[in-house]
């Protein structure tokens, strides 16, 4: 199955170095994005997305989310929250880690308890694409007393994120460095909750010091999920180390524009990487990815297309997935969207650097179509995508 989507009014790219380009078509094939501006004589294919001047760009990707099983979060008592973000433009999510199980005893977890959760999860919720979605799931909450044995099972099981959020960092940091080494030996990365106490009621509090020594791959919320380091510490954090800051939805605003305006200032924006946080206590947010867009595009002076770029390219680069980027050769995770009737923007990026939600109207994943039409969770944009026939000439049925 071939897809041509042609008459692209703005592309966003999802590359923070170039994050928008003048692209008015793109064939997709076997899942992957097979040219850019097609020339004529090759842009045929089995159909035809005509998006009517409006924009295309990559599935968003939510580097930090709690799922539990499949569709279903105990943290909201919620059915259907991956659809759901879906239709909020999300194609992929990171786990943070499945905590949420109920009756689980934060303060006995035991190192057999967090290597199995992680195998089942990894076996279940993770191994089925939910609504379509790309969700990498089965990541282990490290605790002490973990082997290296436990980390060559959940190698075996094809774990790939290792959390310390239970993890009680002590002076010694002979075992927290282990579990650093012996992950990354086996092409696990390392996330870190940051900031003040989670939840749950039993995370350790986490700012600069051992940030400074333990050197994760992504820093969790560094602006809040939901108590953010102080200023000082999210200042030498920006100035002194090297690795990915994450922000996310559960953050403290006035932290968040901290951390950004730094970045900017020192040149570091390339490390910013986005997610909700959710399911949790900050609820289950369909527009959660597309809001923390808004925010970074409308009061924490990125350009719209430095914001996509963060919640796409960034964000699935700090995490190891082959997503965000639209460009030859790169899976099909495509959001089509435009502005909604009334909204201060006559394009998406005039829209998104008012703060006004675009209106979703397809969504593919590896080429696939996974929403079609309209979104059920953004107004409809007030230009329509639609489906026609390019030999014929003849459009089908735009639905309802
Ligand atoms: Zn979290």
């Amino acid at each position: 199955m071939t897809l041509l989507i042609r008459n692209i009014g703005e592309f966003f790219t999802g590359e923070l170095a170039r994050p928008t380009a003048p692209v008015k078509s793109i064939l997709i094939a076997d899942g992957r994005i097979a040219a850019i501006d097609p020339p004529d004589d090759q842009a045929k294919a089995d159909k035809v997305l005509d998006v009517a001047g409006g924009a295309v760009m990559p599935g968003l990707v939510d580097g930090h989310v709690h799922p539990t099983f499949g569709e279903w979060t105990p943290a909201q008592d919620a059915i259907g929250w991956i659809g759901n973000y879906l239709h909020g433009g999300t194609t992929s999510m990171i786990s943070a880690g499945e905590l949420h199980i109920p009756g689980i005893d934060y303060d006995n977890l035991t190192p057999e308890l967090v290597t199995s959760l992680a195998v089942v999860t990894a076996a279940t919720t993770g191994r089925v694409r939910w609504s379509g979605v790309k969700l990498y799931a089965g990541t282990v909450l490290a605790v002490p007393g973990m082997t290296e044995a436990h980390f060559d099972r959940l190698a075996a099981a094809g774990v790939k994120w290792v959390k310390f959020i239970f993890y009680p960092f002590k002076d010694d940091t002979t075992e927290a460095l282990n579990y650093v080494r012996w992950s990354r030996a086996r092409g696990m990365r390392v996330k870190v909750h940051t900031g003040g106490v989670s939840r749950s009621g039993s995370s350790v509090v986490c700012g600069y010091n051992i940030l400074s020594w333990l050197q994760p791959d992504v820093a969790a919320h560094v602006s809040g999920g939901p108590i953010p380091m102080s200023d000082e510490d999210i200042d030498a954090t920006v100035d002194h180390t090297a690795f990915a800051l994450e922000v996310c939805s559960s953050q403290n605003y006035r932290s968040t524009a901290r951390v950004v305006a730094r970045l900017i200032a020192k040149n570091q924006l390339h490390r910013l990487t986005m997610g909700t946080d959710t399911p949790g206590g900050t609820g289950v947010i369909p527009r959660g990815m597309l809001r923390n867009v808004l925010y970074f595009a409308s009061m924490c002076n990125l350009t719209p297309g430095q914001a996509i770029a963060v919640a796409t390219g960034n964000t699935a680069r700090a995490h190891g997935v082959d997503v965000g980027i639209l460009d030859v050769g790169r899976p099909a995770d495509v959001v089509v969207c435009g502005p909604i009737t009334g909204s201060a923007g006559t394009t998406l990026a005039d829209a998104i650097a008012h703060g006004d939600l675009p209106g979703i109207t397809h969504v593919l994943i590896d080429g696939e179509l996974a929403v079609t039409d309209r979104s059920r969770q953004t107004p409809p944009p007030a230009k329509r995508a639609f489906f026609c026939c390019c030999s014929t000439g003849q459009f089908e049925a735009r639905g309802v």
